[in-house]
């Protein structure tokens, strides 16, 4: 992945954490690698998403949050297409990933999910092999080579190597559950994809483990762009540099920096959910 690859197509090739943030390298610009224009979602006749235009920036960590059924995941689950498989969703207006619309009729799913790969709220590894997990999505992509490599770079960045190298034969479902979400981090990063989408990665694990999820999306936001959704506020402030508040009935309220949301935002609604007024 370099930072001037801006090629505008999908192929399959292959609490206060201000000065954290500050510790951080620079990200390369706002340039959005996905953006939403005038999107909106229907299941059935339930309107989830009501026209978003949002611009998801290159390797930051974009947090949206918002109360409970308020199109948060929906969102999410535009960006790589995943409510295709969600047979009462209609999907309306333009998902842009770096310039090219995922709902075009060539684009493959499939390859889509390569480039932007998705973590969810539990957990999910294959009761298979540590390592077996991690190849897995290699192997689908049909890339054999230099495997063990590839295996260990991705538990590396996804900061579980240490813990599991002695044991690669053993079955990931024997992990701690903090174990067993970065080593879903790892089995998506593996493929090297461009973005990562997190829909609530830390909810399902202890205050230790969700402390080490954090740290690991602050380090990939450094390869990667991140997009997370979280009913989590505190956390959001911890690892986001940009934020998106949806408010209930799918509408977009917010959009900025962090900071900024948090501390001075312009909408009185969204000041109101940040300081707990409702949601
Ligand atoms: P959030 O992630 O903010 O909790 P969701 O995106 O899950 O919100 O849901 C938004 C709205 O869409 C809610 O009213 C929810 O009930 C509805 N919804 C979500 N998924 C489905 C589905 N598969 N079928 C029908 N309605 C759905």
């Amino acid at each position: 992945m370099s930072d001037t690859d801006t090629t505008p197509t999908i192929s399959t090739d292959v609490e206060d954490s201000t000065s954290e943030r500050e510790t951080r390298p620079t990200p390369d610009s706002d340039e959005a690698v996905i953006e939403s224009r005038n999107l909106s979602v229907h299941y059935g006749d339930v309107q989830a998403l009501q026209s978003i235009d949002l611009q998801i920036p290159n390797r930051q960590v974009t947090a949206i949050i918002g109360p409970s059924g308020c199109g948060k995941s929906t969102f999410l689950r535009c960006i790589n297409r995943m409510n295709d498989l969600v047979e009462a969703a209609t999907i309306d207006g333009k998902l842009l990933f770096n310039g090219t619309d995922v709902y075009e009729e060539d684009i493959d799913p499939v390859a889509l999910r390569r480039r932007i790969g998705m973590v969810f709220q539990h957990p999910n590894p294959f009761p298979k092999s540590i390592y077996d997990n991690v190849a897995y999505g290699l192997r689908i992509q049909g890339i054999t080579d230099d495997m063990d490599e590839r295996v260990e770079q991705a538990l590396k960045r996804a900061a579980l190597w240490d813990e599991v190298k002695d044991q690669l034969d053993k079955s990931a479902l024997d992990l701690s559950g903090g174990q067993q979400q970065r080593l879903c981090i790892a089995r998506a990063i593996a493929v090297d994809p461009d973005v990562l989408l997190m829909d609530e990665p830390a909810s399902a694990l202890d205050p230790i483990a969700t402390s080490k999820i954090e740290d690991l999306i602050e380090e990939l936001a450094e390869e990667y762009t991140v997009a997370i959704v979280t009913h989590n506020m505190q956390q959001a402030a911890r690892i986001s540099d940009k934020t998106a508040v949806f408010l209930t009935g799918g509408e977009l309220a917010e959009f900025g920096d962090t900071q900024k949301i948090f501390e001075n935002p312009d909408s009185q609604r969204v000041e109101d959910y940040i300081t707990g007024k409702f949601g």
